[in-house]
């Protein structure tokens, strides 16, 4: 490992401005992500300035009735806050369903936003990456891109966004709080995250120096009709082939429920939480039944441009949404299929066809 400078950051304030006056320098929370890229020598800061503790660990009710989550505030305790458990069941999922108990502990709430790809190619300094070394080409398009993108990538990156908490905040509407030398500015958690375009380095619009300080949520009430499914290729301790993040607000209608609002956000095929606004439109309004969903589905994946090894992200994606509307609305299973389809079963255990 190169070596590097260490300080401690006393506030925030002062992190940023520590950080800000050094081109290489990184913040450090948890440093289950960074030190790992450190070791392999992906990331080489010249300093690294440590955020852990500062105290950005509270999570607290807003006016407006919702939550803001501090930027230090650890995975583990935000997915037992009973809060989060009761009004957005779809967070406190996703979030157990990453990574392990171990890492829950250390992992916090900025760092999680902020985690680099997975993608093999990218972790593997002998081998070319425009993520990690912009214009040496893009190893993943042609050589080993199962786990990758299907949706929103571009000719010079086809990375996926690794977070599961990301998700589920997506699905959401959360704001990201950020300070700057500049001062604080709120990002919506849909623009936070980018596509890759020509200009895959950049993960987020965060500029240099910035500090996530917290992650606001608004309230949204029907989220407790909500949930997170994700579909790995182990029980635990994977990260996402496919997630669906979902809350639906339901009223009663002459042939059964109809949605009001959706919310819908995927994970593990974009270079960022991937906000299913297409199916979203399409389901408003519209009396639940399975066919419904599945039109909705196909409505977003109309955009999907699979790779040569992840085409089965499509059909998988769309059942795991149709299994998820399913039962969020109590539509049962409408073409009476058998067990054992081609999605295998999810972390639940369940049949994902
Ligand atoms: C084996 C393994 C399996 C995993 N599985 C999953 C999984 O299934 N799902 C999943 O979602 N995640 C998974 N993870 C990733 C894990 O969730 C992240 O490593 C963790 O959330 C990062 O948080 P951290 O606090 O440790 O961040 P760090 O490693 O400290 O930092 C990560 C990045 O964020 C920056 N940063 C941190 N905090 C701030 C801040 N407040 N403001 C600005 N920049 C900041 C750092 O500079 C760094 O670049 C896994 C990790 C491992 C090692
Ligand atoms: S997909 Fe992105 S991260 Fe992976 S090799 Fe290509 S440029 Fe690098």
């Amino acid at each position: 490992m190169k070596p590097f400078d260490y300080h401690r950051a006393d506030d925030a304030a002062a992190a940023v401005a520590t950080a800000a006056g050094h081109p290489g320098a990184v913040f450090l929370a948890g440093g289950t992500n960074l030190v790992d890229r450190m070791k392999l020598g992906v990331t080489e800061p010249d300093l690294v300035v440590d955020i852990s503790r500062l105290p950005l660990d509270t999570v607290t009710e807003t006016d407006e009735g919702g939550l803001r989550i501090g930027a230090n505030v650890r995975n583990a305790d935000l997915a037992a806050n009973t809060l989060v458990r009761t009004r957005y069941p779809l967070l406190a999922r996703a979030l157990l369903s990453g990574a392990s108990g171990q890492l829950r502990n250390l992992a916090t709430t900025g760092g999680n936003l902020l985690q680099r790809t997975r993608c093999v190619y990218f972790q593997n300094i002998t081998t070319p990456c425009n993520k990690r070394e912009p214009g040496t080409g893009c190893s993943a398009r042609e050589g080993l891109n199962r786990n990758l993108a299907i949706l929103g990538a571009s000719e010079d990156c086809v990375a996926t966004h690794p977070s599961d908490m990301a998700v589920a905040m997506s699905a959401l509407d959360a704001v990201v709080v950020a300070l700057g030398p500049h001062g604080e500015r709120r990002i919506p958690l849909s623009e936070f995250h980018r596509l890759p375009g020509d200009e895959p380095q950049h993960d987020t619009v965060l500029g240099h120096g910035e500090l996530i300080t917290a992650v606001e949520l608004p309230p949204v009430p029907y989220a407790v009709n909500s949930t997170y499914r994700k579909v790995r290729d182990r029980a635990s301790f994977a990260f996402a082939l496919v997630s669906v993040a979902a809350a639906v607000d339901l009223e009663d209608g002459p042939d059964g429920p109809v949605i009001r609002e959706a919310r819908l956000a995927f994970g593990g095929v974009a270079h960022k939480p991937w906000r299913a606004w297409a199916a979203e439109d399409l389901l408003r309004g519209e009396t639940a039944s399975e066919e419904l969903f599945r039109r909705a589905a196909d409505a977003e994946l109309e955009a999907a441009r699979p790779l040569s090894g992840n085409a089965f992200k499509v059909p998988m994606l769309r059942n795991t949404l149709t299994a998820v509307l399913r039962g969020l609305t109590g539509v049962p299973r409408g073409d009476g299929a058998g067990p054992g389809g081609p999605g295998g079963m999810d972390d639940d255990g369940e049949e994902i066809r």
